[in-house]
């Protein structure tokens, strides 16, 4: 028998394997990770911890070994963001508005991931309905980092977000890997942050049924774990065409993981030069050249590319995601979910009103008032309308860029992690880390974080690798050749 504490050491290909082999049964991985679940509390990645799903979920996986079954996730243990509908499990988004909300039916993503045999640790904290790149906006406290400055001071960092107890939870090892969504860097930001890899596939390939929807053009779900093959494997199970989601891709899903391959050479990387902001930190752009020169040794050649309209992608995104939200969030009335605030002698429309003020966050309330606004027949045209025209400009620019290059390499984020409270009073400076990411969620393209280096306090940097439409194989074979140049083996010193 392997020992439990070495046991929540391995990610999600290793756990698969060694519980293949027969190295050890999936219900001590379970029990190993669920012991974790319980002494990682400090980090507050969870809303909800589920050891008894996890529990019965390796008991069948061993039952099934013992058959000869052997499923493609048995012996896994994942926690899932809370953005996912789970049956008969608690889901919120992080927000009040769903206090108590108990789905009477599975997400089309988590119905995969149980029935290739995973089990679910729990339900991760998140910035609430994934509005948020720190976590700061959930209802249930902040997530913190497990990650600490190295100067001595122990200042809590944030996770990023919104996916912020997804990547805590990994890069703590209190989880082998996690589900995460992605609507403008949520999965590839808090991967950066907390040096771990998370991919966003492209729009279409995981179903959104199921999901709360934040900005459904926008929305996408993809896997957060320590390495590219981990994504890969929990990417192939989570993917697929669904009838019961109208934007689904109907496409074959590749077989990622044997594919993958780190020999880059035929391939043509292009270097976005409008990515190359202000005030960017030398720290960054050393970064990156070390990343190219990384793809350039994996065999690639390296090419200058334009995206014109970058500095654009933004604002265009502040737009179309609150426009998005402000129609999605309309249906939390406090009549068929969660929360209903019913003062005394109210009626209809004052129980509305009051639930909706209690029961919705601060960032929530602003984007749908900034989402309401532009969608006012007063400025429907002067905003949302000439907001899509400029997402087209920057759906046409990437595919510009790609006539010359067969994936994209920047910097995942303008830097390491912040501080807790840092950027919370300044929405302005917490939209502006989505610089890098919000681009390729715009142009649906799939899209990558994989940990590349550390910066001088010791925080995490992810690289940002982005691919055409339906590459995930050549964005996830890229993030290999970093992988196995930068060598991170970095994780955080215990303290929780
Ligand atoms: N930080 C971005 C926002 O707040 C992106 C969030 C996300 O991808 N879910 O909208």
């Amino acid at each position: 028998m392997t020992a439990p504490n070495t046991l929540i050491e391995l990610g999600v290909t290793e756990l698969r394997d060694g519980f293949r082999a027969g190295d050890f049964t999936a219900r001590e991985g379970a029990e190993a990770f669920n012991a974790a679940v319980a002494g990682g509390k400090a980090l507050n990645a969870f809303i909800v911890e589920t050891p008894e799903h996890a529990l019965a979920a390796a008991d069948a996986a061993d039952a099934a070994r013992a058959a000869g079954d052997v499923k493609p996730l048995a012996g896994v243990p994942l926690g899932i963001k809370d953005l996912f509908c789970t049956k008969g499990v608690q889901t919120t988004a992080a927000s009040g508005i769903l206090g108590g909300f108990v789905p009477p039916y599975e997400s089309t993503v988590t119905a995969k991931l149980f029935a290739a045999g995973a089990g679910m640790l729990g339900k991760l904290n998140m910035d609430q309905f994934a509005m948020g790149s720190s976590n700061e906006t959930s209802a249930f406290g902040n997530v913190i980092s497990p990650w600490r400055r190295n100067d001595g001071g122990n200042a809590p960092l944030a996770p990023g977000g919104s996916s912020g107890g997804s990547s805590a939870a990994v890069a703590a090892r209190i989880v082998p890997g996690a589900t995460g969504t992605d609507t403008g860097g949520s999965i590839r930001q808090p991967a950066a942050f907390t040096g771990i890899a998370g991919i966003k596939p492209t729009y279409g390939r995981c179903s959104r049924w199921g999901i709360v929807a934040f900005a459904s053009s926008l929305d996408q779900a993809g896997p957060m774990a320590r390495t590219v093959k981990d994504c890969a494997a929990l990417l192939e199970v989570m993917s697929g065409f669904d009838p019961k989601d109208a934007t689904s891709l109907d496409l074959p899903v590749p077989n990622w993981e044997r594919l993958l391959s780190s020999d880059l050479k035929g391939k043509r990387i292009g270097i976005p030069k409008e990515y190359r902001v202000d005030n960017m930190p030398e720290e960054i752009e050393a970064l990156w050249q070390k990343g190219i020169a990384m793809v350039r040794d994996a065999g690639a050649e390296i090419v200058d590319v334009s995206l014109p309209h970058t500095r654009y992608a933004l604002p265009t995104y502040y737009i179309i995601a609150p426009a998005e939200a402000s129609s999605n969030l309309a249906r939390y009335d406090g009549v068929r979910y969660g929360l209903r605030d019913l003062p005394d002698g109210a009626n209809l429309q004052e129980m509305y009103a009051a639930t909706r003020a209690e029961g919705f966050g601060a960032e929530v309330k602003r984007r749908i008032l900034i989402g309401t606004y532009v969608l006012s027949a007063g400025f429907y045209d002067a905003y949302y309308t000439q907001a899509q025209k400029v997402r087209a400009l920057i759906v046409r620019d990437f595919e510009q860029a790609f006539e010359t290059c067969d994936l994209l390499l920047t910097p995942t984020a303008p830097s390491a992690a912040f501080g807790l409270g840092e950027k919370s009073d300044d929405p302005i400076a917490m939209y502006l880390n989505d610089v890098f990411t919000v681009p390729a969620s715009l142009a649906g393209l799939p899209a990558m974080s994989v940990p590349a280096g550390l910066d001088s306090k010791g925080l995490p940097l992810g690289l940002q690798i982005i691919g055409k439409a339906f590459d995930e194989q050549g964005v996830l074979d890229a993030g290999l050749a970093i992988e196995e140049r930068a060598g991170f083996t970095a994780r955080p010193g215990k303290w929780w």
